[in-house]
């Protein structure tokens, strides 16, 4: 039988997830350090409710219902895809809604793509979440409570940092969130990610480029290219004007300098728009003194997108296949990613299918 008793002060509710040990610990008082332990455990699981944790005792458990919960945050939508994409939506304290996605590469192998702000305010014109606006940043726990939430659906191997919003301006919380994460601060629990699985995409933000390259985290980078005209890259994605390409390049060489790690170039490719010999001949130049990989993104239809007054539109096979031959030939590495949570609105500039915001 327990014998540790939990008192029932306070009206509020505090959340339990996403606290450090020392904090959870500190929080849990009088209850003993290894119960503490234990129940840090259960939370790093993503365990739905205090009756899943099965090793406490039944009084204790009521105890802790009655004075703490388990997120601050909920999980409101639910969407499960085909191919095995499941995209959630979270409420989160303030009624501000964020999206969160499990994708399915092959049989076992699950990403978790996570948001860092609810909605975005960089306005590229191709994307779904820039066409909602900015709410306000997501604030490390609730990044956090993202991976305990997709955790409780299922376990996954890699994480991408590519869900709404721009991560490398919310570079302190998610910084916050990583070390939780990836660092064994979940007190040995096998869930602690190796850093190599995180990858971390910006829209080009110079000065957060600089900030992990000087202090981490040592994560992957992945930039949204798109395309390497500046001209036609202010207008697709307006982040261009107080970032330019030849800045952001020499940001990336420093970051390379520093890190030694091979650098992603995404491209969303939108047809009849970036897809021509000039625009291959653009992006290997810039991709010059540069160990990248392009990952080529046929662009996922969002009604409603325009380009200069004419509605946007996904690239045909052939359009694709003729960009990604002749970027090859130029002697680039490209991979290819293809129409994947679709289904649910959940792949890449998709989220924001749910309103963001109530
Ligand atoms: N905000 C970050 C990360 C999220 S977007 C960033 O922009 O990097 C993840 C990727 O999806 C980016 O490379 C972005 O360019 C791409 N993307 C945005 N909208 C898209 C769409 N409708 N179809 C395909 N890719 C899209
Ligand atoms: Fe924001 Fe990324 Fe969408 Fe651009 S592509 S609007 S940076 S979420």
């Amino acid at each position: 039988m327990e014998t540790e008793s939990v008192h029932c002060f306070g009206i509020k509710k505090n959340a339990l997830a996403g606290l450090s040990l020392e904090k959870l610990t500190d929080m849990l008082q009088p209850l003993p350090a290894f119960r503490a332990k234990q129940i840090f455990r259960w939370l790093a699981r993503g365990v739905r409710s205090f009756n899943d944790m099965t090793d406490i005792s039944l009084v204790v458990r009521e105890a802790l219902e009655k004075r703490f919960s388990l997120y601050s945050s909920v999980i409101s939508q639910q969407l499960s895809g085909n191919d095995g994409t499941v995209k959630i939506q979270i409420t989160l304290e303030d009624g501000c809604t964020i999206e969160s996605v499990l994708l399915a590469d092959g049989k076992e192998r699950k990403t978790a793509c996570v948001s860092t702000q609810a909605g975005c305010a960089m306005g590229c014109v191709f994307c779904k979440t820039g066409a909602i606006g900015f709410r306000r940043n997501v604030r490390a726990v609730e990044i956090i409570e993202q991976f305990l939430h997709l955790r409780s659906i299922a376990a996954f191997s890699n994480v991408v940092i590519m869900g709404m919003g721009e991560p490398l301006l919310n570079l302190p919380a998610l910084r916050e969130a990583l070390a939780f994460v990836a660092n064994g601060a979940r007190g040995g629990t096998d869930d602690a990610f190796s850093k190599r699985r995180i990858t971390v995409s910006t829209s080009g933000i110079i000065a957060g480029i600089h900030d992990l390259a000087d202090n981490g985290p040592d994560i992957r980078l992945a930039v949204s290219l798109t395309t390497a005209d500046e001209a036609q890259r202010e207008k697709l994605m307006p982040v261009t004007k107080t970032n330019p390409l030849p800045l952001l390049k020499k940001a990336l060489v420093y970051y390379q300098r520093k890190t030694s790690k091979r650098v992603t170039l995404e491209a969303a490719l939108l047809r009849n728009i970036n897809t021509s010999r000039k625009h291959v001949d653009l992006l290997a130049e810039f991709a010059r003194e540069l160990d990248v990989v392009v990952n080529v993104i046929p662009w996922n239809p969002v009604a409603g997108l325009c380009f200069e007054g004419v509605p946007l539109q996904e690239p045909d096979e052939a359009e694709v296949g003729r960009f990604i031959a002749a970027l090859r030939g130029k002697g680039l590495n490209v991979t290819a990613r293809f129409k994947k949570g679709r289904e649910v609105a959940g792949a890449c500039g998709q989220l924001g299918f749910f309103s963001p915001c109530v």
